[in-house]
């Protein structure tokens, strides 16, 4: 899961992947490493009271089937997503509503659905324009505190593998003998 997301600095690229001086730390609940994660972060998605954070590192754990979204570094803290204020797309990577770029409010469904109508999709350069633009705000929006391209791109390709799949489906049934 060590997608390049490609992002500009602007967007938090410094954060999207662990760096090797900060080591990782495993989450407790499924010992996966996970992403450092900044304090601004957690204070903008947790739906508690924010006396509740300590001076420590907190780590997101993107692992789709572990139910841990943020945890202290110590170990001593687990927050769960039914303790922060968005759904989080890394847990939810099929489920079509939860948004995958939450700056600028793109669900896989909106992708799919330009994808299919239109044949592509606009989405990349969309986000790519409003984060040159400065509108982007991933640290505060996204549960996973940096930049989604990484994110949206692994949606096309999905949606394009499963489309592919159809389009060959489709040609052998219209190639198949009728007689
Ligand atoms: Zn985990």
């Amino acid at each position: 899961m060590a997608e390049k997301c490609e992002c500009p600095p602007e967007a938090g690229s410094e954060t999207c992947e662990p760096t090797s001086a900060r080591p990782s730390v495993a989450c407790p609940a499924c010992a996966r490493p996970g992403k450092t994660v900044g304090a601004l972060t957690l204070k903008a998605m947790l739906a508690h009271p924010l006396t509740e954070l300590r001076e420590v590192e907190y780590r997101f754990c993107r692992t789709p089937e572990c139910s841990t979204v943020y945890y202290s570094a110590d170990g001593e803290q687990q927050f769960l997503e039914r303790d922060i204020r968005e759904h989080v797309h890394n847990k939810h990577p099929d489920d079509d509503s939860v948004f995958v770029c939450y700056c600028f409010r793109h669900t896989p469904e909106s992708i799919k659905k330009e994808l299919a109508t239109t044949g592509r999709s606009t989405v990349v350069a969309a986000i790519t324009a409003g984060i040159q633009a400065g509108q982007c705000a991933c640290d505060i929006r996204n549960p996973q505190g940096s930049c989604c391209l990484g994110n949206v791109r692994a949606v096309m390709d999905r949606a394009e593998a499963a489309g592919s799949a159809r389009q060959d489906a489709e040609n052998k049934l219209s190639f198949s003998p009728t007689t």
